[in-house]
């Protein structure tokens, strides 16, 4: 009996795998391909990630939400020193946690009627709504409203702040970037 449901597992969980190759390879920025990504690859990447990135690959990219509540509560340290190290302490280090994941995971191509759909480029042109990077964050409306302050008091206090904040997802996504690198070279 117990057997048997161990092997249920073990095949949701390929399947799982299987799916999860396609989102992480598609937005590994090419150094692996959902073409020539094997299970091996997304085993050998998820196992090299340090702990908190680990569980932000498995959120962003295997969709197992269940993490996230984890991985807040794990980086509240990491918003505290952020405050801290700007002298603000008006909003929750949970809300600029929580605002920044929520972003790192969106799909930020540049998209609507005047963007170049991730292209970065249009008529020949750097696209000028993306500045050619292909990609558009949040709008600064969307920031203070997960933040919870007002746009003047945003610009003028927590822009810094919520950049810093970015900047730790951004760490993330280049370390995800690099062990899928290395891991297409071990298989
Ligand atoms: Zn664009």
């Amino acid at each position: 009996m117990y057997v048997r449901k161990t092997n249920i597992m073990n095949r949701q969980n390929l399947s799982m795998g299987v799916g999860g190759t396609i989102n992480l390879c598609a937005i590994s920025g090419g150094s692996v391909s959902a073409e020539t990504a094997t299970w091996e690859n997304v085993c050998g990447v998820l196992a090299h990630l340090s702990d908190n990135c680990s569980r932000y690959a498995r959120i962003k990219y295997r969709l197992e939400h269940h993490y996230r509540p984890v991985l807040v509560a794990r980086m509240i340290n990491d918003a505290m020193r952020i405050l801290t190290k700007h002298g603000k302490n008006n909003i929750a280090p949970q809300a600029l946690i929580e605002t920044a994941l929520d972003e790192s995971c969106s799909d930020n191509t540049c998209k609507g009627k005047s963007g170049c759909n991730g292209v970065g480029v249009i008529s020949n042109k750097s696209c000028p709504r993306c500045n050619g990077t292909g990609h558009k964050g949040w709008s600064n409306r969307r920031i203070c409203k997960g933040l919870g302050v007002g746009s003047t008091r945003y610009k003028r206090d927590y822009e810094g702040v919520y950049s810093d904040a970015r900047a730790l997802f951004d760490r993330f996504e280049a370390e995800i970037s690099s062990e899928l690198y290395k891991s297409s070279e071990r298989y």
